[in-house]
């Protein structure tokens, strides 16, 4: 075989080749350097034309040399940018040996061949960086978490793991406080603390925005955990440059049964938003038992719009009490969803039509209900008494929302003070200020207001001291300890009515279950309650009839 032939099957053989640094491949390097009087071949490459004119290659590889050693006369090859930086290829003379003309065109042709094998490898390599990598932040992309999800679940390895679904929290709130860039920025180094801990065989996967995914050992879950809770990342040497970040997760615990890699993510997803907007902690586990729960909420929100339609969400009513008179003066409406005759509780579905724009479709379906209720029973010769609708939070996102609240209370030629809008305090400073512009906007149109749940969050004082509601519903925790000896809490009770009423709000306490909490209540000067102790929330033909009824005795 001449060169020229050796060079061809060279090129012939080049596609198999797919690393350089592997035995095969190596040899077939070897073997026609060898036949081609190569004594040395070298790869260079420069990451960028900077790094080049100042002659700092990025790698300095030698693919080949022979063992007699080489000649100081070079050929070379490359000078072309391929993705990723400048590379060239170099070979040299087996020493002693001058090569003719024809020779040093073989050696040509051999390094070409090298520089298409590499530039194909580097493209593999380049392509399978972007497949399985975030652009932005470097880490992992979801096509990296699935395919590592389905290797685990291929290998019947899955139920070793554990899934989490973590959103870093209060991204908006950084964002406005650091600006965009230090906000990403922290976001990135925070993403870096989880990744310090992954092992070898777990995996850490950014979803997009601030939503990170992972598949932890179940041995490992603890320390990834304490991440969560609390990390405080410094992006720079000042002092204000240290930033206390947390996230909520939500984490599978798998088990065999699963069969498909979004069973993993949906299982911690679920949990997540169960975290997030139920139980409102930092972070909730979620087994098998959930994962059925989980399917059973899914098919919730995929027939809404039939149950809807169907009228099978109604409003029960639950009477609020003046405690000076024992005379119902009010009442909250209270979703409930009677499904093939089943009161089914609104903890059950509130929570799944939270977790999209649906729940703002069924507090609308609940006040046209209430509404006409109202007008029912104006119309029927009743004295009306006002009714408190919840509302929840998702539609702070609507700036009109005020607007079309006042349209079904008039569409029904409801006076507007009938109607009481219910909303619970938030932890986000954006839905704050929305929300504040909400309330004052319900205030014009002579809408009342509620804050729901009080004293349950962290913002519960911030709120109040920014936005007026009419009143203010101290939370059921508050009443429960009543007669507990907790004296501190007692305290807190006895304030809380105090300020509300300076602030001008009505107070009112839910959850009341006996006559001690109601003597207490009375003593501290909150006139007016609601709780199991006078009337679970009733149907409304109930209600109409409780109406009706001599007023409750109160000692
Ligand atoms: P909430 O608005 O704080 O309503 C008070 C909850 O406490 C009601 O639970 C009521 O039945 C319960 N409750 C009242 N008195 C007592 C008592 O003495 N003891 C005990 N143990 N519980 C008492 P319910 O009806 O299960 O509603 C739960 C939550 O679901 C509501 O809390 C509200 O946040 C939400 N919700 C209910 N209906 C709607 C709705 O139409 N729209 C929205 N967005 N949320 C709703
Ligand atoms: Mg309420
Ligand atoms: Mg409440």
């Amino acid at each position: 075989m001449n060169k020229y032939e050796a060079v061809c099957d060279f090129q012939f053989k080049e596609s198999q080749i797919k690393d350089f640094f592997c035995p095969a491949d190596k040899g077939l390097v070897e073997d026609i350097a060898n036949k081609l009087d190569v004594g040395l071949v070298e790869f260079i490459e420069y990451e960028s034309d900077q790094t080049e004119k100042r002659g700092i290659p990025e790698q300095h590889l030698v693919y080949y040399e022979a063992g007699d050693g080489y000649d100081d006369y070079e050929i070379v090859i490359g000078d072309r940018r391929v993705i990723g930086g400048n590379f060239y290829f170099r070979a040299y003379p087996k020493k002693g040996i001058k090569w003719s003309a024809e020779d040093e065109k073989a050696a040509r042709a051999f390094l070409n061949a090298l520089f298409i094998v590499k530039s194909r490898t580097r493209l593999h390599e380049k392509l399978d960086y972007c497949t399985f990598h975030d652009m932005q932040t470097g880490n992992y992309n979801m096509a990296y978490g699935i395919s590592f999800i389905n290797d685990k679940i291929d290998r019947g390895i899955i139920s070793q793991y554990a899934s989490f679904f973590i959103n870093i929290r209060n991204m908006t709130d950084v964002n406005k406080c650091f600006g965009n860039e230090a906000a990403t920025q922290l976001m990135y180094l925070y993403a870096a603390e989880f990744e310090k801990v992954i092992g070898k065989n777990e995996c850490f996967w950014r979803i997009g925005g601030d939503n990170y995914c992972a598949l932890i050992l179940k041995e490992n879950v603890e320390k990834f955990i304490s991440l969560i809770n609390e990390k405080c990342i410094s992006y720079g040497d000042r002092d204000r440059d240290n930033v206390k970040m947390s996230a909520s997760a939500g984490i599978y615990m798998l088990d065999g049964f699963i069969t498909r890699y979004n069973q993993v993510l949906d299982g911690a997803q679920s949990a997540l938003a169960y975290a997030r907007y139920v139980v409102r902690v930092p972070y909730v586990f979620f087994d098998q038992k959930s994962a059925k729960l989980m399917e059973e909420n899914r098919s919730m929100e995929l027939h809404f719009n039939e149950y809807l339609n169907a009228g099978e969400f109604v409003p029960y009513y639950q009477p609020k009490i003046n405690l000076k008179t024992g005379k119902i003066d009010g009442g909250e409406a209270l979703c409930r969803w009677i499904k093939n005759g089943e009161v089914v509780p609104p903890m059950r579905f509130i929570p799944v039509f939270e977790r999209s724009n649906l729940i703002c479709e069924l507090d609308f379906e609940i006040l046209r209900r209430v509404c006409s209720d109202i007008s029912n029973w104006v119309a029927a010769g009743n004295e009306a008494v006002p009714m408190s609708v919840n509302f929840s939070r998702r539609h702070l996102s609507n700036p009109a929302i005020a607007d079309d609240i006042a349209k079904v209370l008039d569409s029904r030629g409801l006076d507007h003070k009938l109607v009481i809008i219910e909303f619970t305090e938030t932890e986000s400073v954006t839905d704050q200020k929305r929300l504040t512009q909400v309330i004052s906007r319900l205030n014009e149109l002579g809408i009342r207001t509620s804050v729901d749940d009080f004293g349950v969050g962290y913002s519960s004082m911030t709120l109040i001291q920014d936005i007026h509601f009419d009143e203010l519903k101290i939370d059921k925790s508050f009443v429960d300890h009543i007669g507990s000896g907790d004296e501190r809490k007692n305290v807190m009770l006895k304030h809380v009515i105090a300020f509300a009423a300076e602030l001008g709000m009505e107070c009112i306490a839910e959850g009341v279950e006996n006559p001690e909490q109601i003597s207490m209540l009375k003593k501290y000067g909150c006139l007016r309650a609601q709780g199991f102790y006078f009337a679970k929330p009733l149907p409304r033909e109930e209600f109409e009839k409780k109406l009706h009824e001599e007023p409750f005795v109160i000692e």
